[in-house]
């Protein structure tokens, strides 16, 4: 089959990838003029060991499994990656109840190595901590998204594949039993083809409304969830990731470490109406007084705002998170069409599994 991808971050790149090696002919169209300009490039580089998400959702089951295949590729391809492992910390004893939660939730989904410590043994670990105790997750690691997209891309191309940058797909309609792509931009034409993957991220709900024969009333409403990092100037003093309880609409400012092993902190949640990508410095409050209930020593004037990315969530403040959506064609009844919508956190850990679920769709 010939194959439409809309959207060149890590979704659509492993999406078309794995289209490719199924044997289609694959086009990836992308807006921008570059791979992963979107939320793949503004995220915590977490290979997320997959504890928070319910046994048999779509996050839950491609988390854990992506996370284990993620590993493999980043070693057979040459990703830089790193399984550094992480603390999720209780500072008191609702939070040890909340960590607890998470270690059982963890130990449903089949989370490899999980295991509760003492106080002790965490400042054994990390001295820099304080905490009543808390979760190890030895196979939670950090990767570089970026290089994982540029081997994606690599695959992709050697299977023929071709990405079309500065090419936004403006409407999709039905035409002799196949896909009409519209599209704009300098060179703006239409092409014809078998079956669309819609992984335009934050512009999936877009695309979806102008898909001819899609009902309106199956596109989600797409809710705006900026996340807030700040960088730390300082010498690093954890070699594990370092996570609090999560919060309603995230997993909690936590501390993460780049591939180079420098500490940056976040993200936050801030509920967005429009996209908006500027980092207020006075949120850089509520960071310093959250890191300091876990780690006592971060001193004053440390942080400074460094960038952020926008979740692309499904429900607002107050309300359960949504899982992943997959509308596929035994969802919607339309052939060859695959609209993805919700790919926040873990989609980059997941993206590998997802992949493989979107194409058995086509
Ligand atoms: C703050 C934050 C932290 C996160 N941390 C982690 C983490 O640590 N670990 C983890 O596993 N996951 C994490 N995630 C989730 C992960 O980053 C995303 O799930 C993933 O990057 C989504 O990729 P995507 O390809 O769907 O979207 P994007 O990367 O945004 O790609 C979509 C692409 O589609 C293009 N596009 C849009 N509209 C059109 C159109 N009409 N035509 C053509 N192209 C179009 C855009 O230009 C863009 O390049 C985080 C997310 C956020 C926001």
């Amino acid at each position: 089959m010939q194959v439409l991808v809309i959207g060149a971050g890590v979704i659509g790149l492993v999406t078309a990838r794995a289209a490719a090696l199924a044997g289609h002919e694959v086009v990836v169209a992308e807006a921008a003029n570059a791979i992963g300009t979107g939320i793949s490039s503004r995220n915590s580089e977490v290979i997320h060991a997959g504890m928070y998400y319910p046994t048999g959702s779509l996050r839950g089951r491609h988390c854990v499994q992506g996370r284990r295949m993620l590993y493999d590729y980043c070693a057979s391809h040459g990703v830089p990656h790193r399984k550094c492992g992480k603390l999720i910390v209780a500072t008191d004893a609702a939070e040890q109840v909340k960590v607890e939660s998470i270690h059982a939730q963890g130990l449903r989904n089949g989370v490899e190595g999980l295991r509760m410590i003492d106080a002790a043994e965490a400042r054994g670990l990390e001295p820099a901590l304080s905490c009543t105790g808390a979760l190890l997750s030895p196979e939670t690691g950090i990767i570089d998204a970026h290089g994982y997209m540029l081997a994606l891309r690599g695959d992709l191309e050697d299977r023929g594949g071709r990405i079309a940058f500065n090419t936004p797909v403006e409407q999709l309609s039905r035409a002799d039993g196949r896909w009409r792509v519209a599209f704009g931009g300098k060179e703006a034409g239409s092409i014809a083809v078998d079956a669309v993957v819609n992984a335009a991220g934050l512009g999936a709900q877009a695309v979806a409304t102008r898909t001819e024969g899609y009902p309106a009333e199956r596109v989600p409403p797409l809710v705006l969830c900026k996340g807030n990092y700040f960088s730390y100037a300082g010498r690093p003093v954890f070699s594990r990731l370092i996570y609090p309880v999560p919060v309603d609409g995230g997993i909690g400012i936590h501390i993460t470490l780049d591939l180079a092993g420098r500490m940056r902190f976040g993200p936050d949640v801030e509920w967005l109406e429009r996209e908006d990508y500027a980092v207020d410095p006075k949120r850089a409050d509520a960071f310093y007084a959250r890191i300091r209930s876990y780690w006592p020593g971060l001193p004053d004037n440390a942080l400074m705002p460094a960038y952020c990315g926008i979740r692309p969530k499904l429900s607002g403040p107050g309300v359960p998170q949504q899982d992943f959506l997959i509308e596929g064609p035994l969802q919607h009844g339309l052939p060859g069409l695959v609209h993805l919508f919700g790919i926040e956190s873990p989609g980059l850990t997941s993206s590998l599994s997802l992949a493989e679920e979107v194409v058995s769709y086509l």
